[in-house]
């Protein structure tokens, strides 16, 4: 299917690696012009050269989204994007008995704060220019909270609610906003997390990695490139009929009928 988007241009967040990569890969295969940022210029530029091999624009902006200083060299260099994909690193896990109130700051700078900023900076020019796509990567945790996180838990479901009555008010204009709420994918913070419960426990990764794939339904990760795939269809010219959802990618976890 042609998703009708080529010649577009996209800001795709923290992208140099995992989802958001994946996101980017997918709207380069359709055409999609490219500014993704990430911290660490290294691994961005050579994501950057990956992605310009589709024929595709790729401006790469080495900067951390969640600082005020980031998210302006972002938008200088992409000043008026037709889709925005909001994507960071999240929060750490922990208690909420330990948490500061300067770790639920930041929580929120990062995770609510800087996506609205972004959405702020974009979304009145996509509506005049009459098309735009916005997509926040959150987490199925907003869905079924997770123990050790609730920082994010907090956080995303905070930008969730606060761009819901937008993202109806948005589509009049053929902008919407919608959330993806990813399950467990096999990128590296996933690894991470793996290898620190198997330090933890004492067992090997494949241990961890066999009971993390068990309690999936489909019994494995997903990929960054199937994540990517729905995402780019819901910046699709076809998607415009959706707007304010928060869709689920999470392998059948999330076990509610509704
Ligand atoms: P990942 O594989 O670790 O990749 C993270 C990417 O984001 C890297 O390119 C990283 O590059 C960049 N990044 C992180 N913080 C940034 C910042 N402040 N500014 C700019 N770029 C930044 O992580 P992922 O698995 O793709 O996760 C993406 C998001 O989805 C996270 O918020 C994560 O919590 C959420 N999530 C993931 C899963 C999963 O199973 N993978 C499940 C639920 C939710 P630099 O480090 O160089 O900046």
């Amino acid at each position: 299917m042609d998703l009708g988007i080529k010649g577009k241009k996209a800001i795709v967040c923290a992208a140099s690696k995992g989802l958001g990569k994946g996101c980017a890969q997918a709207l380069a295969a359709e055409g999609v012009d490219l500014t993704i940022c990430a911290r660490g210029a290294d691994a961005l530029n050579a994501t950057a050269k990956e992605l310009a091999g589709s024929g595709v624009k790729v401006t790469p902006v080495a900067c951390d989204v969640t600082t005020d200083a980031g998210r302006k060299l972002l938008l200088e260099a992409c000043p008026n994007p037709d889709i925005l994909i909001n994507n960071a690193g999240g929060p750490p896990p922990g208690d909420f008995k330990n948490f500061s109130l300067d770790d639920w700051r930041k929580a929120v700078e990062g995770n609510m704060i800087s996506p609205i900023a972004l959405i702020h900076a974009t979304i009145y020019g996509m509506m005049e220019r009459g098309f735009g796509r916005i997509l926040n990567i959150t987490s199925a945790s907003i869905k079924q909270p997770i123990a050790a996180l609730e920082l994010s838990n907090g956080a995303r479901l905070g930008l969730t609610g606060g761009v819901a009555v937008l993202a109806r008010k948005a589509s009049r204009n053929n902008v919407t906003i919608n959330g993806i709420l990813p399950g467990p994918f096999d990128t590296d913070r996933l690894r991470g997390t793996s290898q620190k419960m198997a330090e933890a426990r004492k067992v090997s990764l494949s241990v961890i990695d066999d009971e993390r794939k068990a309690a999936v339904p489909a019994g494995r990760f997903g990929t960054p490139e199937e994540f990517g795939k729905v995402a780019a269809f819901l910046c699709s010219a076809h998607a415009g009929y959706i707007t304010g959802q928060n869709i689920l990618i999470d392998g059948g976890g999330y076990p509610g009928a509704l």
